[in-house]
This record gives C-alpha cells, sequence and structure tokens, in this order.
C-alpha cells in the first residue's frame, strides 16, 4: 500500500483522480464545482485539481500536491478553496486514502427535510451501516477548524451529509471511491422513492447487513466497477487510453 511505485505512483494517481473526476462529472455527482482528493502515500499530503479547472477536463499534468498546511508542494496553480475538507479528514482518518466533496442534489435534499434520516437501504449500502450524520455548518468550508468540524461529525463513518450543501464520501481508494459514490446515489434514489411513493422507509435491519457482509468481496466488487467505469469512459472519451487504467 505504501510503496511509492505502480499502483501507488504520483502519476498513477494523479491519472486516476482525473479519470473518477471526469466519469463522476459526467454521472451529474460532480458539476461545474465539487471535487475529490487522493492521499500521497507516505507523505502527509494529498493530491487535488486546480480551483477553476473543468471538472469534464481534467488532466494529470495540471494535478496539483498540497501538504497538509495547505501549501502547494508540486504543480502550480490554486487548489480548491473548499481543500480544507480533504486534507483535515486525511489528516483525522489514516484509513482514508480517497474523498470526494460533491454538491449532490438527492443528498443536499435529505439535509431540508424535517424528521427524514438516510438509511442504508439497498444491498450495496452496507458501506453506510454505521451511520449516515449530518454536518450542521451550511457555510463554505474555506478553513482549518472548518474542515476539523466536519471530520469530527463524519468521526468514523463513511459518509457525512452537509446541511443545504453537499456531502463528503471517503474511501481507501479512488476505484473505491466512484463504487462508493454511485452506490451512495443509488441508494438515495431508492430511500426518495420509497417516500415518494407515500410510505415508511425500511432500511436494512442489523441482521441483514450482517447476512450481506458475509458474503461481501469489497475488493472484487470494486475492481469490477472500475473495469465497467473506466471501459465506458474509454468509449465515451471521457478516459484516455494513455492513462492506461485498466487492470489485466
Ligand atoms: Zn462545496
Amino acid at each position: 500500500m505504501s510503496t511509492l511505485t505502480g499502483l501507488n505512483s504520483k502519476p498513477r494517481l494523479a491519472a486516476e483522480l482525473c479519470a473518477v473526476t471526469r466519469m463522476l462529472e459526467d454521472m451529474g455527482i460532480l458539476q461545474y464545482s465539487g471535487h475529490i482528493a487522493v492521499r500521497v502515500p507516505g507523505q502527509d499530503a494529498l493530491m487535488v485539481q486546480r480551483r477553476s479547472d473543468s471538472r469534464a477536463e481534467l488532466v494529470p499534468e495540471r494535478i496539483v500536491t498540497v501538504d497538509f498546511d495547505g501549501n502547494v508542494i508540486d504543480g502550480d496553480g490554486k487548489p480548491p478553496s473548499e481543500t480544507a475538507i480533504h486534507i483535515e479528514t486525511m489528516r483525522a482518518r489514516p484509513d482514508v486514502h480517497a474523498t470526494l466533496h460533491s454538491h449532490m442534489e438527492l443528498a443536499i435534499a435529505f439535509t431540508m427535510m424535517e424528521d427524514a434520516q438516510m438509511y442504508p437501504m439497498r444491498a450495496r449500502a452496507t458501506r453506510w451501516a454505521s451511520g449516515i450524520p449530518t454536518h450542521p455548518d451550511p457555510s463554505h468550508i474555506k478553513y482549518p477548524q472548518q474542515g476539523k468540524d466536519l471530520a469530527a461529525t463524519l468521526a468514523h463513518h463513511n459518509v457525512a451529509l452537509m446541511r443545504a450543501h453537499g456531502l463528503l464520501l471517503v474511501a481507501e481508494s479512488l476505484p473505491a471511491l466512484i463504487s462508493d459514490a454511485v452506490h451512495f446515489e443509488e441508494n438515495a434514489k431508492a430511500q426518495m422513492q420509497v417516500m415518494n411513493a407515500g410510505a415508511k422507509p425500511k432500511p436494512l435491519t442489523a441482521a441483514e447487513i450482517e447476512q450481506i457482509l458475509k458474503l461481501d468481496d469489497r475488493p472484487h466488487h470494486v475492481s469490477k466497477m472500475w473495469n465497467y467505469y473506466v471501459r465506458k469512459g474509454l468509449v465515451a472519451g471521457t478516459v484516455e487510453k494513455e492513462w492506461d487504467l485498466l487492470e489485466g
């Protein structure tokens, strides 16, 4: 995990970051704003896009490396104004290597309803079985203390909604992050469909979650999703062939 070659090399991670950003933009999970970051293995630093670059056209050469004090230490150009979200999350969570901050409409909707809590509904939502907290600060997360407060709301969970603003989703890698982003949106849609039908949501029970996890193979599923989305991106032109992102 911590070698600086192969799958964890900076050029590879920069290419993955561009691919995942472009694919999430294509899906509407990222739009004109929102961003993802990836931890630089073995350093208190992360890679992120420049703040004003189009999410639909990112290229690895323009990715910047930022240390945990917010300084650009490789590349030039300004990182997103909300980079504190990624820095403080990775500082607080050594298990997290990839972070997504998105203004996903469905996620925001759940923060604007009285007495509505988002639950793990679908079988692929066990990732959020520990809970889906909502961070109360609706403002732009610009300062380190705001990032620390958001990381405290996230705590040991794998997602936090941000009141009237968006979400923070965390994973162990960029391929896992895109898989989780897809499943998180699917789950939000499923719960909204139940609520739109006028029914009371019936989330997965603890026993059902345990049953699903007994048979779950997360690395295999992440790999399957990665293969699907990278190939789809290659056909659509959102992923560049020279990034060489397919396994085997
Ligand atoms: Zn934001």
